[in-house]
């Protein structure tokens, strides 16, 4: 078993249900319940108690029965809490990986167990399917902060200059972008398109880090946009620091949403799948993962003989989502998210173009010890 230390006093990660969830819904803990999936309590032994147990097992019974007579599939965000995670989700992973199985799944029906921007893409790469978000209110600092109004005008200011937009943006911005990159991709994006263009400067927006981030990792002069992720710019430098100093010989791992200095301290950068798979193969003795708190949860299970360092920042849009708001969406087939097709056609023309690059072998990382270079920030 994974052991998990939190670092900070801020963790509010939802562990358990409201105790009448499934019982208002009228679910009990049957012996039908039992029989079907207590056999997947070990999966989330250490985030469920024994005794919190049958307050979920009706809950994850419900929406099994669900998704087999909606045929319906649960694409999961690793920041996800390791119910939704582990028990339901079907396709499991990051934005891309999300965004490849909603282009590819067979299916009627879409759960989208992330943020609204993710389930719009899902819709605009699968016009024929019904997606829903489970809860509306499951939003983005980064997909606020610009509209495809914005983008216009950034591109009259600097005519001639390919429009890259990270996929954590609303289907309007990307309906304004020439390609989209997620933080697996986007040095590899960026060096793309300045080829295919013969340029030697890019638009890459709105993640302002992300953007930094980049621009330390590739000759390719790049314009961006002052958009943050609340949850990433909230680490610093410091919190390095502090936390090397309380936990000597752990390894530092930070997603490229973080400021460029918080990634020159750390060990290794890349997007989430690049972190979970710099556990999985490196299997080190104690580690810290500068991310969204979840994620520690989901990686600590799938690595059983790591000791994680959890720092505890949540994504309040990412916590929205719940077995229970999962369950609810499910049997009322409520909160379908639609897309106007001239938005469609154009945003998914964006992110076909970056689903048409060829796929890595392993997620790509960033590399940490770059001179930060200079960029435009609009
Ligand atoms: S973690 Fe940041 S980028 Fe991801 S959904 Fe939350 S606010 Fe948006």
């Amino acid at each position: 078993m994974a052991r998990v230390i939190e670092f900070g006093s801020n963790c509010e990660v939802p562990r358990t249900l409201r105790p009448s969830a499934a019982a208002a819904r009228g679910l009990a803990y049957t012996e039908e319940v039992r029989r079907a999936v207590d056999h997947l309590y070990d999966e989330v032994k250490d985030f469920v108690t024994p005794m919190e147990w049958p307050e979920f097992a009706p809950l994850v019974h419900g929406i099994c029965k669900l998704k087999a007579e909606r045929n319906a599939v649960v694409l999961a965000h690793n920041y996800m809490t390791p119910d939704i995670f582990r028990l339901i989700g079907d396709f499991r992973g990051d934005s891309l990986q999300l965004a490849r199985e909603a282009a590819s799944v067979e299916a009627d029906v879409i759960v989208q167990a992330g943020v609204h921007f993710m389930a719009e893409t899902s819709k605009i790469l699968s016009p024929n399917k019904t997606v829903l978000i489970p809860d509306t209110r499951a939003g983005c600092s980064l997909a606020a902060s610009i509209t495809g109004e914005d983008v216009k005008l950034i591109k009259a200011k600097y005519p001639g200059l390919p429009v890259v937009t990270y996929v954590n943006t609303t289907a309007d911005v990307k309906a304004e972008s020439d390609i989209t990159c997620t933080s697996s991709n986007a040095v590899q994006v960026v060096e793309h398109v300045a080829k295919a263009w013969n340029v030697d400067k890019v638009i890459l927006i709105p993640d302002e880090y992300l953007a930094r981030n980049v621009a330390a990792n590739t000759k390719i002069k790049i314009v961006t946009w002052h958009g943050r992720c609340e949850v990433h710019e909230q680490f610093s430098a410091a919190d390095v620091a502090a936390i090397r100093d309380a936990h000597p010989g752990v390894i530092v791992l930070a997603h490229p949403e973080c400021p460029p200095d918080v990634l020159q301290s750390a060990d290794f950068a890349g997007s989430t799948s690049a972190l979970a798979h710099y556990v999985k193969e490196r299997s080190p003795n104690k580690v810290v993962l500068l991310t969204e708190c979840s994620m520690s949860d989901n990686v600590a299970a799938e690595n059983p003989g790591v000791e994680f360092v959890k720092p505890c920042n949540l994504c309040p849009h990412m916590k929205r989502i719940s077995l229970e708001t999962i369950y609810d969406a499910l049997l009322e087939m409520k909160h379908v998210v639609e897309v106007d097709e001239a938005t469609r056609v154009r945003a998914k023309r964006a992110i076909d173009a970056m689903l048409a690059l060829p796929k890595t072998k392993q997620p790509l990382d960033f590399a940490i010890d770059r001179e930060l270079a200079v960029l435009e920030v609009v």
